[in-house]
């Protein structure tokens, strides 16, 4: 909304472009429909980076905004961005960060000097507040200098000591739409303990938090790739991808994996996520786990990828351990039961 604002305000309307790596998260593309801008995918390497060469071919007048995330989906920094930010800048677009995976990158690098122009931090990715359906999320918006006044307001801005609430403090641009949110002070409690968690670690501790989350994804990696597919073998950052297990004959799938890994007493990874391979299991340990934990998870995927060749049907039958079985998942999102009842013979 920010991106299109700054474009209207320009009187540039026929930009209605944004650019998504077809290794993005669908809220991406869900974003940019929902300002009602059209996605257009840029493909990745084999290398599992931006294909520059493609990106070239869908560069234009038309462009409002890339989309991008770095590292990216894979685990991977994206080396070009350099070139990829000078081109889309070169052709009038601006540059939008996915903040979901700065862990890697925090008190090392920042998206405003690589050339991002707008993100956002999903800090219950990088901030340790609460995730998923249990949400609620909540994630902060930054701009570069000169696009401040077209944040919705009001704003906070610092006065001295002090902070203030102040209508329009950048002065608004009078050809943008007004773009106040509904509940100006979000999720304030999740706010708050993002702001714990940061100030509880520190400087020194949060520079470490990309050092031990990269160190660990890497440890993982490297301990379970003669058993797991790694398609892009490289050094990664905080995550990395598999793609299923390496024994490709078995019939377990990754749905498997991961519903076996309940047993253990292990949430399971992302699964089919990103969708550049067909049995995608993201693993993403991040800096807090100990190597006691670590070595523990490696253990149980090498176990179940045992498991796979000398009795499958023990992991198709996965999870036996949890209250319920296998649901169904399609049901489940196609008639979500949304209200609490007592017991679970209930609702079934
Ligand atoms: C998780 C993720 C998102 C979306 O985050 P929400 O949990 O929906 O806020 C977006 N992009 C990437 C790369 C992600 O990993």
């Amino acid at each position: 909304m920010i991106i299109r604002a700054y474009h209207q305000a320009n009187n540039d309307t026929k930009r209605t472009k944004v650019i998504v790596p077809d290794s993005a998260h669908g809220t991406n593309p869900a974003s940019a429909a929902v300002c009602g801008l059209d996605v257009v995918e840029v493909k990745s390497t084999p290398e599992g980076t931006v294909d520059t060469e493609h990106l070239k071919q869908l560069l234009g007048d038309d462009v409002a905004a890339m989309m991008m995330t770095n590292p990216n989906t894979l685990g991977l920094f994206e080396k070009d961005i350099p070139t990829i930010t000078k081109m889309v800048h070169d052709c009038g677009g601006l540059m939008y960060y996915d903040g979901a995976n700065l862990n890697p990158l925090l008190g090392e690098c920042r998206p405003g000097d690589m050339g991002f122009d707008v993100m956002h931090i999903n800090l219950h990715k990088t901030f340790s507040t609460p995730h998923g359906g249990g949400g609620p999320g909540a994630g902060p918006v930054g701009v570069c200098k000169g696009l401040e006044k077209f944040l919705p307001s009001p704003h906070v801005v610092r006065n001295g000591e002090r902070y203030e609430i102040v209508e329009n403090a950048f002065g608004f641009a009078p050809d943008a739409p007004t773009m106040n949110v509904g509940t100006f002070f979000g999720n304030f409690a999740v706010l708050m303990r993002a702001l714990t968690y940061i100030l509880t670690l520190g400087k020194e501790n949060l520079k470490n938090v990309g050092k031990l989350a990269t160190l660990n994804a890497n440890y993982i990696k490297e301990s379970l790739k003669d058993v797991y597919d790694l398609p892009i073998d490289v050094l990664c950052k905080h995550e990395f991808v598999f793609d299923g297990l390496k024994n490709k004959d078995t019939g377990i799938r990754t749905m498997d994996v991961a519903k076996a890994l309940l047993d253990f007493g292990y949430h399971a990874p992302t699964i089919y996520f990103p969708l550049l391979f067909h049995e995608a299991m993201m693993i993403e340990p991040t800096e807090t786990e100990s190597k006691t934990t670590i070595d523990s998870f490696i253990e149980v995927m090498r176990l179940i990828a045992k498991y796979a060749e000398t009795d499958p049907q023990r992991l198709k039958d996965a999870p036996l351990n949890t209250p319920i079985g296998r649901v169904d998942d399609v049901l489940a999102a196609k008639q979500p039961i949304t209200t609490y009842k007592q017991s679970l013979d209930e609702q079934v």
